[in-house]
């Protein structure tokens, strides 16, 4: 099975994927912790390029850089691992390349995921869970308390409402595949629907 975790930064997807994994694993299960972008070696050397290179790469430019991270992860961690029935369990997938790269800056969504479900051969995970935050909750937990908010950080603010809006319409258009989460709740009931959610796939 494969499950993916979806939101935006400090919305608390890699305390949860973290927290799920130990419990499949005292279950027994095999499961491979991964993310994207950076899942793979080559994959790394993507990340380092869009993450130090923030602003200043051309939009499709990037979204083709995300894209090549996404292909060569699917094909060389993600698919060998379901393969081997192993349970894959993922930070972020193509829902992140729609919600940033689409609605967060210019190009259109619907060719993102094309491009991203191009890139993958199709793949698209069996769950994904989206922890779904307030932008300002979240710049709270991200920022110390003293940190001025200038106009800059307004800009940032309105680009992480839009990801946020479109998150929340992603999870609209596929209610089967995704399960939204209240990023504001407690780390455990958090968890706890978690597990709910995920024991009922997995049986
Ligand atoms: O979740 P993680 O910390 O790995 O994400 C790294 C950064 O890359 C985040 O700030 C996120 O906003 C950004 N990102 C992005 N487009 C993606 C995936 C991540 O802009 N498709
Ligand atoms: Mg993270």
């Amino acid at each position: 099975s494969w499950i993916t975790l979806e939101g935006g930064d400090g919305s608390g997807k890699t305390t949860q994927a973290n927290l799920l994994a130990d419990w499949l694993t005292d279950a027994g299960r095999t499961v491979v912790r991964t993310r994207e972008p950076g899942g793979s070696e080559v994959g790394q050397l993507i990340r380092d390029i869009v993450l130090h290179h923030r602003g200043d790469i051309a939009p499709r430019a990037e979204a083709l850089l995300y894209a090549a991270d996404r292909a060569h992860h699917v094909a060389t961690v993600v698919r060998p691992a379901l393969e081997r029935g192993e349970i894959v369990l993922q930070d972020r997938y193509l829902d992140s390349s729609v919600a940033y790269q689409g609605a967060g800056r210019v190009l259109d969504g619907t060719e993102i995921r094309d491009l991203s479900l191009w890139a993958a051969e199709g793949a698209l995970p069996d769950l994904t869970l989206l922890l779904d935050l307030d932008p300002a909750a979240a710049r709270e937990r991200l920022d110390s308390a003293d940190k001025p908010f200038d106009r800059l950080e307004a800009e940032k603010a309105e680009f992480h409402g839009r990801v946020r809006d479109a998150y929340l319409a992603l999870a609209d258009a596929e209610p089967e595949r995704f399960l939204v989460l209240d990023a504001d709740s407690s780390v455990e009931d958090i968890a706890a629907a978690i597990r709910a959610r995920v024991e009922a796939l997995l049986s």
